[in-house]
C-alpha cells in the first residue's frame, strides 16, 4: 500500500470503509487526487466485522443444515459436528483474499492510504499522527459501531457482533436481544450449528422494518426451525456468572443461557473527533446532510453509516460515489433510501425493496394493490424444499413501488427487483419479459404475470 507522498489532496476522506473506499476509487477514477485515512484495517465494518464474514457464517451454516437433512433428498450423510476454528479459518480466507484485492484496487489508481487514527482540524483539513493533511474537499466516513443498552456493559459472555464473530466455539445456548438483521442472522447460525436459540424483541415482530407479512413468514419458519422469540417484551437487565447469563424482561421473566448477543443497532462513530468543533451541524451523534450530501460546512460532505439512514454496505458506496461524482461536477442522482434494495441473510431470506404496503396505503390510500405469490408455485422452490412468496405493492392501474420476498435464496432476486421498482415498471411491463425455467427468478415473472391479468401457474 502506498504511503501519502503529499498532505495535500483534492479529496481527502476519513474512513475507509464502504462509504469512505468507493469514494477514493471514483474519486480517483475521475483524475482527483486522494487521501484516504483509516486507524484500522481498509475495507471497514463491512469486510472485517459485518457482512462479509457473517455471510461466509451463514453459508457454514448452509452446509451444516444440508447436511442434516439430506437424508430426505435421498443422499445420507452425518453431520458430526462443527470444527469452529475451521469454520473461521475459511471465512479468514475468504476475508483476506477479498482485503487484498482491494489493497490492490486502491494502490493501482494511485490513493495515498494514510494509517492512524484522524481528527478534523479545520473545515478543511485532517490530523493524523502530528501531520496535518488538507484536502478542497473533505469527507467524512467514519462508520458506526454496535449500541448497548446502558448500564449493559459489554464483556465476557456478553457480547456484541463484534466478538461473537470470533467465538471459536458453538454456544450450547445462546439469548439474542434485538430481532432486526444482525439478531435474526446470527440467531439463524447459532440454529444451524446446534445451538438453543432465544431472541428477545421489544417490538411486536422480528425484522420489524420489513412488510409485516414477510416478518410474520419468518417467524413461522423459525418457529419450524425451533429458533424460540419473545415479542413485544423489553429487555430489562442481566448478570454474568461461571453458569453463564441471566436475562430478566421487564415482564419478570428470566432466561439463562452460555451468552448474550447485544444486537439492538449501531449508532454513529463521531465521538471526538472534532466534527462539532468544526461546527458541523450533528443530531444525536449524527452528521447532517442535505439532499447532496453536504453537511452546512462548506466543501465538506459525509457519507455511509454516519449519516441517518439505513446502514447498509451498499447504501455507502453509492454515497462515495456520488460524492466522488457531484465533487467532479457530474451532477449525478441519488437513489432515495426506500428504493435502496435489502437483503436479511438468515434461512429463510428475506429481500425488499420500496414501499411495504403499509406505508403504500399510507401515502396513496385505497390506490393501492397487494398480490402475493406463493413459492409453492415455483418448480424450483419445490426442489430446494423451501416456502415463501414474492409480495407485489403497486400503485393501482400504475407501477410497482414495493417488492417483498421470503424464502430461501430470494436474495437472488433482488437485483431483478429493484430494477423493477427503481425503473418504475408496471406488471405489465415485466409480464413481457421471460423468466427461465425452472429457477426462483419464474416466481418474480409469474406475480407480474398475475398483477398485469394472466396469471400462469397462478389462480386468478
Ligand atoms: C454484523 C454485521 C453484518 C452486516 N451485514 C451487512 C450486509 O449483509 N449487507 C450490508 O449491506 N450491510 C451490512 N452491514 C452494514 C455495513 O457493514 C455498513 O453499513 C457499512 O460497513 C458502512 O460503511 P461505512 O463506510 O459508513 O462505515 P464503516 O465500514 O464502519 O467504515 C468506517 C471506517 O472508518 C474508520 N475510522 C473511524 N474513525 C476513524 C478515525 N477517527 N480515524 C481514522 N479512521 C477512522 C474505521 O476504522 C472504519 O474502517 C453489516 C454490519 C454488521 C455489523
Amino acid at each position: 500500500m502506498t504511503s501519502a507522498d503529499s498532505t495535500s489532496f483534492d479529496v481527502l476522506i476519513l474512513g475507509g470503509g464502504s462509504g469512505g473506499y468507493a469514494c477514493a476509487l471514483r474519486s480517483a477514477e475521475l483524475g482527483l487526487t486522494v487521501g484516504l485515512i483509516d486507524k484500522d484495517k481498509l475495507g471497514g465494518t463491512c469486510l472485517h466485522r459485518g457482512c462479509i464474514p457473517t455471510k461466509a457464517l451463514l453459508h457454514a451454516a448452509e452446509v451444516a443444515d444440508s447436511s442434516r437433512e439430506s437424508a430426505h433428498f435421498g443422499v445420507n450423510t452425518t453431520l458430526q459436528g462443527i470444527d469452529m476454528p475451521k469454520v473461521n479459518e475459511y471465512r479468514d480466507g475468504v476475508v483476506g483474499r477479498l482485503y487484498k484485492g482491494l489493497q490492490g484496487l486502491v494502490k493501482s489508481r494511485d490513493v495515498s492510504f494514510i494509517e492512524g487514527e484522524g481528527k478534523l482540524v479545520g473545515p478543511n483539513s485532517i490530523e493524523v499522527n502530528g501531520t496535518v493533511y488538507t484536502g478542497k474537499h473533505v469527507v467524512l466516513a467514519t462508520g458506526s459501531y454496535a449500541k448497548s443498552i446502558p448500564g449493559l456493559e459489554i464483556t465476557g459472555n456478553i457480547m456484541t457482533s463484534d466478538q461473537a464473530l470470533n467465538l471459536d466455539y458453538v454456544p450450547n445456548s445462546v439469548i439474542v436481544l434485538g430481532g432486526g438483521v444482525i439478531g435474526v442472522e446470527f440467531a439463524s447460525v447459532w440454529k444451524s450449528f446446534g445451538s438453543d436459540v432465544t431472541i428477545v424483541e421489544g417490538l411486536p415482530h422480528l425484522v420489524p422494518n420489513e412488510d409485516e407479512a414477510c416478518s410474520k413468514a419468518l417467524e413461522r419458519a423459525y418457529r419450524k426451525r425451533g429458533i424460540n422469540f419473545i415479542l413485544g417484551t423489553k429487555f430489562a437487565s442481566a448478570t454474568q456468572d461461571a453458569n453463564g447469563v441471566h436475562v430478566t424482561l421487564e415482564d419478570g421473566k428470566t432466561l439463562d443461557a452460555d451468552l448474550l448477543l447485544v444486537a439492538i443497532g449501531r449508532g454513529p462513530s463521531t465521538d471526538g473527533m472534532g466534527y462539532e468543533a468544526q461546527g458541523v451541524a450533528m443530531e444525536r451523534g449524527w452528521v447532517l446532510v442535505d439532499d447532496r450530501l453536504r453537511t452546512n460546512v462548506p466543501n465538506v460532505y459525509a457519507v455511509g453509516d454516519i449519516t441517518p439512514g439505513l446502514q447498509l454496505a451498499h447504501r455507502g458506496f453509492q454515497h462515495g460515489i456520488f460524492v466522488a461524482e457531484e465533487i467532479a461536477g457530474m451532477n449525478p442522482i441519488m437513489i432515495e433510501d426506500i428504493n435502496i434494495p435489502k437483503v436479511t441473510y438468515c434461512e429463510p431470506e428475506v429481500a425488499s425493496v420500496g414501499m411495504t404496503e403499509a406505508q403504500a396505503k399510507a401515502q396513496f390510500g385505497d390506490d393501492v394493490v397487494a398480490y402475493e405469490y406463493n413459492l409453492g408455485g415455483n418448480g424450483k422452490s419445490q426442489i430446494l424444499g423451501t416456502a415463501g412468496f414474492i409480495k407485489l405493492v403497486q400503485k393501482k392501474d400504475g407501477p410497482v413501488i414495493g417488492i417483498h420476498m421470503v424464502g430461501s435464496r430470494v436474495g437472488e432476486q433482488i437485483g431483478e427487483a429493484q430494477l423493477i421498482v427503481n425503473w418504475e415498471a408496471t406488471p405489465e411491463d415485466v409480464a413481457t419479459l421471460i423468466h427461465a425455467h425452472p429457477t426462483q427468478n419464474e416466481a418474480m415473472g409469474e406475480a407480474h404475470l398475475a398483477l398485469a391479468g394472466k396469471p400462469l401457474h397462478a389462480h386468478a
